[in-house]
């Protein structure tokens, strides 16, 4: 056997989304495609904006000589002027391009900033439910993931999360809209996670950071306002994308934003830039970062991921299942009707209902529903949603 024991042992575990995907295509194959109704995948469904197309166009039409040679690890310096520029406007904190680096996605981000941060054995704090790719993220450079559970409105557990701080703690990841509960984490919460930070920090006498993992931060529904990180913690830093606001996760582009205020924000530039090269990123893809350069007010229409929310939530509560109502991002996290999240989730696939348990998000008796789909797929899949919950709870 040519792979690692520990790769081995992570792909069994952490392969719901894929898992239940490929379930999905099989699925297909055998009943056509009209009649299986995948909701396990976050793959947007809202094409990139009319803009992102009339960019593409004037860039191959108008070539620069040089255009697709490598650059600064760190990106394009005007492209990462227009992001400072935009991210001062909205937070009302002045960043500069020093602040910014492009990455090749959020996943990237996230690699180049743990991979600068940890040393071997540092732990990083995650909130369940969380994405499970920070778990093999902080294994990529040596850290484990400890992970705190959350209160009933889906916030982290705070008296968990104090006592899970330690003189290890290094990092702490927030993401918000959450990935898979569509929370959106308020001011209070964030100032009250920071308060705790910093107590922590003075006990141990270290630095840790939090680190906003926010790809779904323009993707925001009710007219709601985003609180942001720095307004809260001195050693924050923002890891996006674009793959969710501008619908392009296939591009591979995102940014690092660090606080123009922390101090130590020279060495920790000089880290990632060096992390950026070294992980293999180099920099991240050029003609994206052209493009992108002109689009920092552009996001697709929310509104349409909303509808797609209100059409489900109502439709499902309805039925008697019990979630928290999502407030952005296109994922809701409803309770199992029974215990055992993994056979109600084979319960759905018996009506052709493809979901994914909430084991993959490490909270088990849930289960994850990404709403990212055509309405086909939205309306066909509520008779499924509607037998299964009346099959398990009269057996
Ligand atoms: N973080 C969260 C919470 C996500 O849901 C995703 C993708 O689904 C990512 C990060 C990675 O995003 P990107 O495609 O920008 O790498």
């Amino acid at each position: 056997m040519p792979v690692s024991k520990k790769i081995r042992q992570f792909m069994e575990q952490g392969s719901w989304i894929r898992r239940m995907f490929e379930e999905g295509i099989h699925l297909k194959q055998q009943y056509g495609p009209d009649n299986v109704f995948d909701l396990s995948l976050g793959n947007p469904i809202i094409e990139p904006p009319d803009q992102f197309i009339a960019e593409l166009r004037r860039i191959a039409l108008n070539p620069q000589a040089g255009m697709h040679r490598y650059m600064p690890n760190a990106g394009y310096p005007e492209t990462r002027e227009a992001i400072a520029l935009r991210l001062s406007d909205e937070i009302g904190v002045p960043f500069t391009k020093d602040e910014i680096l492009m990455t090749c996605g959020a996943g990237g981000a996230l690699n180049v900033v743990l991979k600068s941060l940890l040393d071997p054995g540092d732990e990083v704090v995650v909130f369940a439910p969380y994405f499970v790719e920070y778990v093999y993220y902080a294994d990529n450079h040596g850290g484990i993931c400890k992970s705190v559970p959350p209160d009933n409105k889906y916030y982290p557990d705070l008296d968990k999360f104090k006592s899970t701080l330690s003189d290890k703690t290094r990092v702490v990841i927030i993401n918000s809209p959450n990935n898979p509960t569509g929370v959106v984490y308020d001011h209070e919460i964030l100032s009250r996670l920071s308060a705790i930070i910093c107590e922590k920090e003075k006990e141990f006498d270290t630095e840790i950071f939090l680190v906003s993992d926010e790809p779904y931060r323009k993707i925001i529904f009710d007219g709601l306002e985003y609180p942001h990180i720095f307004d809260h913690h001195i050693r924050g830093i923002v890891a996006t994308s674009h793959s969710k606001d501008l619908g392009l996760p296939g591009e591979r582009i995102g940014y690092i934003a660090i606080h123009p205020r922390y101090q130590g924000r020279s060495n920790l530039v000089d880290a990632l830039n060096f992390c950026n090269r070294t992980l293999g990123f180099v920099n991240a893809p050029a003609l994206m970062q052209h493009i992108v350069k002109n689009l920092q007010s552009v996001t697709i229409d929310s509104r349409e991921y909303q509808a797609k929310r209100d059409l489900l939530f109502h439709a499902l509560t309805q039925m008697g299942y019990e979630m928290v109502k999502p407030q952005g991002a296109f994922y809701m996290f409803p309770r199992s009707p029974i215990e055992d999240d993994v056979t109600f989730v084979e319960e759905l696939k018996k009506h052709m209902v493809l979901v994914v348990p909430g084991k993959g998000f490490g909270l088990q008796s849930h289960f994850r529903i990404s709403y990212c789909v055509d309405d086909r797929t939205l309306e066909g899949c509520l008779n499924g949603f509607e037998t299964a919950i009346k099959t398990v709870m009269s057996s």
